[in-house]
């Protein structure tokens, strides 16, 4: 056996990933598995990017780029985030990754040292807890409220915030709730990262889906917090290309230049052909996008009803993001037994709400990028398994 390094005892993961390979096993033992454990939209990349795509392979964009990305893709961010966030973006500040993902590491492992703390919203996203728990750093849980549309209290944050905190990571729309944080919100916590000289790690990725014409503000257009904030978004969601790996930070510039350097140490940079991709998915036809929001709303009014429609289930109206997170405290059953029984015995496939953290206890979470027919299927047998 191998001699395992300390450290990787503090690594977690993505359920997700580990639910679908259960699920694949049923599939092959000729199961009927309806998907809704997965965290990306159903829908195909948009025609013209591909061709954008297939172009630039003919163009030689086959090799590395700059780490931190072609400047023509950096330029189209740059502009994109200072058209959609109401502030002033030079290319510079601009670092383009494979995927969102690495830009939460890379900002961890490069302003937070070990034994300080990083407060993360609990249910939320697991790869945060487990970066900040894998460089050593204190993850430090802020609830999130049902209540409240799943947002938090200020008054919780501000008690949680210590001599050692350095950094505070939001996600609106959220992973898994599909909560967002109000502009009010978002004064609030902007006053307390001021007062105290705190980071924020702001997770935008899902702010191009929204419904009921919410619009998503981000706390780095409020006063004296674009320097302090490092914006995370990308092309997966917005655009159907979880496969194309194309995210990115944008951040003060000095952390840049370091973030890049992170990356010329991992992965060297981000695909060439996907970055010239991104710059026609910034800048050309919007209308994909806006037909797939569209169609995400009418599955989520869809399921959010006939959901509440179930004995024992209360499902929350999300305001973005393509999850809702049902409370299933009435059925008197825990989350990962119930979530287990869906795939086993139903064929439905979901995420316990505790695999978001110990604050997803009495929660599931269900993505709708699927059908309405599959999801009314998926509706009809969870009400049948919850009558037995
Ligand atoms: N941030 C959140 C909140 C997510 O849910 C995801 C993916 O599920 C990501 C970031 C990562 O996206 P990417 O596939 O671009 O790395």
């Amino acid at each position: 056996m191998i001699h395992l390094a300390q450290r990787m005892s503090r690594l977690g993961t993505e359920t997700a990933f580990e639910v679908l390979v259960k699920a694949r096993v049923l599939e092959a033992q000729g199961k009927n598995i309806i998907h809704l454990q997965i965290g990306e939209p159903d829908f195909d990349t948009p025609m013209n990017i591909k061709v954008a795509a297939k172009k630039a392979l003919d163009d030689g964009f086959t090799h590395y780029s700059p780490s931190a990305g072609l400047i023509q893709a950096r330029t189209a961010i740059a502009r994109h985030v200072s058209e959609t966030r109401g502030i002033k973006v030079s290319p510079e500040q601009v670092v383009i990754t494979p995927g969102g993902k690495p830009i939460m590491f890379f900002t961890i492992l490069a302003c937070v040292d070990e034994g300080e703390e990083v407060i993360y919203t609990n249910p939320g996203y697991p790869i945060y807890e487990s970066a900040i728990e894998f460089v050593g750093a204190k993850a430090i849980a802020l609830p999130l409220k049902e209540e409240k549309g799943f947002s938090f209290d200020l008054e919780d944050l501000k008690r949680l915030i210590t001599k050692k905190t350095r950094m505070i990571i939001l996600n609106s729309p959220q992973n898994p709730t599909g909560g967002i944080l109000t502009e009010s919100d978002l004064r609030g916590i902007a006053e307390l990262v001021r007062e105290h000289e705190l980071i924020v790690l702001s997770d935008e990725i899902y702010s191009r889906i929204m419904y009921d014409g919410h619009k998503a503000v981000s706390i780095a257009s409020l006063p004296g917090m674009q320097e302090r904030t490092v914006i995370l978004d990308g092309l997966s969601k917005t655009y159907a290309m979880t496969g194309w790996r194309v995210g990115y930070g944008v951040m003060p510039e000095d952390l840049a230049k370091l973030i890049a350097k992170l990356q010329v140490n991992v992965t060297s940079c981000t695909a060439s052909f996907s970055q010239i991709a991104t710059i026609e998915a910034l800048t050309g036809p919007q209308k994909d996008v806006e037909e797939m929001v569209a169609e995400f709303k009418r599955r989520r009014d869809f399921i959010v009803a006939g959901l509440n429609a179930i004995p024992g289930i209360r499902c929350h109206k999300p305001l973005g993001a393509f999850y809702v997170f049902p409370n299933i405290t009435g059925t008197g059953i825990k989350s990962g037994v119930l979530a287990d029984r869906l795939l086993n015995e139903a064929g439905v496939a979901c995420l316990s709400g505790t695999a978001f953290g110990r604050f997803g206890e009495g929660y599931l979470r269900f993505s709708y990028a699927n059908s309405i027919p599959n999801i009314e299927k998926a509706l009809d047998r969870i009400k049948q398994i919850l009558k037995r």
